[in-house]
Formats: C-alpha cells, sequence, structure tokens
C-alpha cells in the first residue's frame, strides 16, 4: 500500500512521511488530496513559484483540497 504524505493547505509543500504539520505554518490545515508535483529549485527564477507564492525551495502540490 502506497501512503499519501500531507501537503500543506497554504502553503502547497508536500511534508515529510509521518510529518502532519506545515513547519512554516504550524496553523494551516493539511490534506491527503492534493495532485501534481513540482519540485522548485529556484523559486525567484521560477514562474510556477511565484504563481504559487512559494518562497523556499522544496516539494510542493500543484493542487491541495482542504475538505
Ligand atoms: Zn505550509
Amino acid at each position: 500500500m502506497v501512503k499519501v504524505p500531507f501537503a500543506c493547505g497554504e502553503c502547497h509543500l508536500v511534508l515529510e512521511d509521518g510529518v502532519e504539520m506545515c513547519s512554516r505554518c504550524p496553523t494551516a490545515r493539511v490534506s491527503m488530496e492534493h495532485q501534481g508535483y513540482v519540485i522548485i529549485m529556484n523559486p525567484n527564477r521560477s514562474e510556477i513559484a511565484k504563481r504559487l507564492k512559494i518562497d523556499r525551495p522544496g516539494k510542493y502540490a500543484l493542487k491541495v483540497s482542504i475538505r
């Protein structure tokens, strides 16, 4: 069985295995319902990073559904 990681509903960061809280936005809700991944290496030069308001490198989900 594949375990789905949580993604942060606020910054869209895909969290590590077993992590249920975003270190950047501890009050944000996390969700297992997310689609598409993007690895941001250089946020300053990435159009996707700008659109998603990402300012730190990492792995992000394109779409996060919070219920
Ligand atoms: Zn976050």
